[in-house]
């Protein structure tokens, strides 16, 4: 009987056609060998590429799909080696940081995030990372994103359980599955926090090794926790799983490096790292992700200095990236203060742990160790998806050429996860996850962001197709917009034949043009212009939103703004002053 069935299904599979891709007269872009190979065709079959050859030599049999790359260039997709989805990237996502429980409790952020995870992900194959590393997470995550397997607009993830840790804020604690630490206090604690991961089928294990005050020595701190760190990577390594560890500081890093470990998250921001640090790396094959950001992400936000570009205002999530100017209108002014004295006493801390972080992140490059690109996404201030170009600038500005950035980007990101054999680069027998760019990411990393089409899962997509903001998005998009004075990210979200209206109907504009022309000179006329949201009401394809705004040299005014939704453009506005 098994093998009648067996062979019903062979015969069943051989009977189908495949139908097959061609994705002719390509630039491929070969990131082992920093080479551009013109006049490729890549074929895709199913989910993986089958071939690659010259398309003078291809023929294309009738009934394949035709993808027509001339002119253009195809890339690996892209990996983010660091993100965290417990994380949203906005302003309540770090309680232990920045405690503002009692305006949005940490409730309402685990349910965002669980929420929009598919958003999220939806957001990050549309900028071409089609492949995302999870290095702290939650057992409901891990449950979660088994959901997401099988779908073409999400990235391939890789994930851990929560982080083994020392110590766990108090914001986390009693959060069961939705606790992204595990608390450990011996040797045992360690084997058993990773045990316990197993059943939720991590990809690997990370452990988050900070140093106490209570020792003498960070040293001594860092020697104390030892045998946890230790026995952490023995318990994962015999269930085959990988560690990634969080170590910031010189020697935190070099005894996570000296017992094992395989990936480590961050760069190192309080010393210069030793030649013998940068040997032990490359003859142990260890990957370093340098996130170079992250902190001043924190930073700006707690400044309001953030300064988002065009990109980030179109492409981001809105909730989070909205949620960041809450702190201008905090009720607790106090608190707010409190944040933006103690943010700018720690400007010289960080300026000078951005240059110990630069010649790090070179004398590794120099030493020939493997570098992933991540960008530890979801912590506040650095929003999913759309701040992987800004750690890819600074990596440049760091010294990194475009050909080790756009390997650290790609074929490294595998190799932090011991899959450059699945994905990483375009070859034959790996992946079907691809991006077709318009032009050379190699002469300009920004081209990174001209995508013609992304590929991914052997499934062709166009990027915009992949994101349809729903309507709280759309307007809370363009409401984003106005507080940054971005008239271009302003107007994106309306339809080209908006109607704006004086309730009830007085028409004052008509047509995305003249939207244009009515704001722009606006904003430029109130460069610090703020809209603050007293409530909001969603209903259906209907928002209706109540507006305080102020700006210097202009009396602060209330307005109610009633927008309507159609085809996934904001089509009408009623304004009632
Ligand atoms: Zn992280």
């Amino acid at each position: 009987m098994k093998i009648f069935y067996s062979l019903l299904l062979l015969v069943s599979i051989s009977t189908v056609s495949v139908c097959q891709t061609y994705i002719t007269n390509v630039t491929l872009v070969d990131v082992e060998n920093q080479k551009l190979i013109p006049q490729q065709t890549v074929i895709v079959s199913g989910n993986s590429i089958s071939k690659i050859q010259s398309s003078k030599e291809t023929k294309i049999p009738l009934n394949s799909v035709v993808v027509d790359g001339k002119g253009k260039f195809l890339i690996p997709g892209l990996t983010d080696a660091h993100v965290h989805f417990f994380q949203s990237g906005g302003l309540y996502t770090r309680p232990d940081a920045i405690d503002l429980r009692k305006y949005n409790p940490y409730k309402n952020e685990i349910e965002w995030t669980h929420s929009n995870f598919e958003d999220l992900l939806r957001r990050y194959t549309r900028a071409g990372i089609t492949t995302v590393i999870d290095p702290g997470s939650t057992l409901n995550f891990l449950d979660q994103r088994k959901s997401f397997d099988e779908k073409a607009f999400a990235p391939t993830i890789f994930m851990t359980g929560p982080l083994l840790t020392t110590y766990e804020p108090e914001p986390y604690k009693n959060l069961e599955k939705d606790e992204p630490f595990t608390l450990i206090r011996s040797a045992e604690d360690a084997r058993a926090a990773v045990q316990k991961q197993l059943p939720y089928h991590p990809d690997f294990i990370k452990i988050w090794y900070i140093t106490s005050r209570n020792e003498k020595t960070v040293e001594d701190s860092a020697r104390k926790f030892l045998p946890y760190v230790k026995a952490a990577i023995d318990e994962a390594h015999k269930n085959n799983l990988r560690v990634a560890v969080h170590a910031t500081q010189r020697i935190t890093a070099e005894l996570a490096a000296e017992s094992g470990c395989d990936f480590l998250v961050h760069s190192v921001d309080n010393k210069i790292i030793s030649d013998d640090f940068v040997h032990l790396l490359k003859t142990n094959n260890v990957i370093l992700c340098p996130t170079l950001l992250v902190s001043n992400d924190y930073q700006s936000t707690f400044l309001q200095e953030c300064n988002f570009s065009t990109y980030e205002l179109i492409h981001s999530n809105p909730e989070p990236l909205g949620s960041l100017s809450d702190l201008k209108h905090l009720p607790d002014t106090s608190l707010a203060n409190g944040i933006q004295r103690r943010s700018l006493n720690r400007v010289s801390v960080l300026t000078y742990k951005d240059s110990v972080m630069m010649i790090n992140l070179m004398k590794l490059v120099a030493g020939g160790v493997t570098i992933a690109t991540g960008t530890d996404a979801g912590n506040i201030g650095t929003l999913h998806a759309t701040s992987y170009m800004n750690e890819l600038k600074a990596m440049q500005k760091c010294g990194m050429n475009n050909w080790q950035i756009i390997q650290a980007s790609t074929i490294n990101g595998a190799k932090a996860v011991a899959k450059e054999s699945e994905f990483g680069s375009i070859k034959a027998g790996k992946n079907a996850n691809m991006v077709l760019l318009d032009s050379n990411p190699v002469d300009d990393l920004e081209n990174l962001q001209k995508i013609s089409l992304v590929i991914n899962k052997g499934i062709v997509m166009k990027p915009d197709s992949l994101v349809l903001e729903s309507p709280l998005q759309l307007v809370q998009h363009q409401l984003n917009a106005y507080n940054e004075n971005n008239i271009d990210a302003f107007v994106e979200p309306y339809s080209e034949d908006v109607e704006l209206y004086m309730f009830p109907d007085s028409l004052m504009t008509k047509g995305k043009d003249a939207m244009r022309a009515r704001y722009d000179p606006y904003f430029k006329k109130y460069p610090d212009l703020h809209c603050e949201i007293k409530e909001r009401i969603i209903q259906g394809d209907t928002i209706i939103d109540k507006e305080y705004i102020t700006a210097t040299g202009r009396k602060p005014r209330e307005a109610i703004a009633v927008y309507k939704i159609s085809n996934h453009k904001i089509s009408k506005v009623y304004f009632i002053y």
